[in-house]
């Protein structure tokens, strides 16, 4: 079975890629799909994005079209950047990199203890015949005082789980435990029993 991913984003199609082949499903790009579309993401919820960038691509292709909507969520910051974290700092031009120096610089006050935060990943699929699945899962850790590791993306450098940081982990590693491998393994069972439930359709 092959989907397209509503997304521009390389990382997140290589975590997809990685998590969804062993399962028989293979991912291509909405680019590679021949899908140009970067909708608003005006919702307010991580599910409400998803969705919103699902349904973009879903009206330009008649394929099953799946999205991500994802985020690190900061206990002491009441939750922030939440579903901002793309977009934290406001300024279009600023760097993953930059965005990560922002968050330490935010907490940079805040002891052990109360660094509590999580990962966040909504996915949305839609069927050909526009029949929606979607699930969201979280994964638990703390922000560490400084950046560690070369791997990974985004925030991964400064989101530690029992003392290792996301980048400092091998990607297959880290596909066990986070937001997007539990949430792509949830959706893959959803959408085996609703393939089973549709076959004679
Ligand atoms: P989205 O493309 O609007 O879903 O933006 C998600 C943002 O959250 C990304 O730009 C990353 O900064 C961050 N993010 C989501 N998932 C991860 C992850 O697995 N590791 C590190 N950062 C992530």
């Amino acid at each position: 079975m092959k989907l397209v991913l509503a997304s521009q984003n390389k990382h997140k199609l290589e975590e997809f890629s990685r998590i969804m082949k062993p399962l028989g499903i293979e991912v291509i790009s909405q680019k590679d799909a021949g899908v140009y579309v970067n909708p608003d993401e005006n919702g307010t919820t991580f599910a409400q994005n998803a969705m919103i960038k699902a349904r973009a691509v879903y009206e330009k292709c008649g394929a099953v079209v799946v999205a991500d909507d994802s985020g690190i969520c900061v206990d002491a910051l009441g939750g922030e950047p939440g579903i901002y974290s793309a977009r934290y700092g406001g300024d279009t031009s600023m760097t993953d990199n930059d965005r990560l120096e922002l968050l330490l610089k935010n907490m940079k006050d805040v002891p052990d203890g109360k660094r509590g935060a999580h990962f966040a990943c909504a996915i949305a699929c839609i069927m050909p015949n526009g029949d929606e699945i979607v699930t969201e899962k979280h994964c638990y850790g703390t922000i560490a005082h400084e950046k560690s590791g070369d791997g990974g993306f985004g925030y991964d450098p400064i989101f530690l789980v029992d003392g290792k940081s996301f980048a400092d982990i091998p990607g297959e590693e880290k596909d066990k435990i986070s937001h997007r491998g539990q949430a792509l393994r949830d959706f893959a069972e959803k959408l085996e029993e609703y393939l089973n439930k549709n076959k004679n359709k």
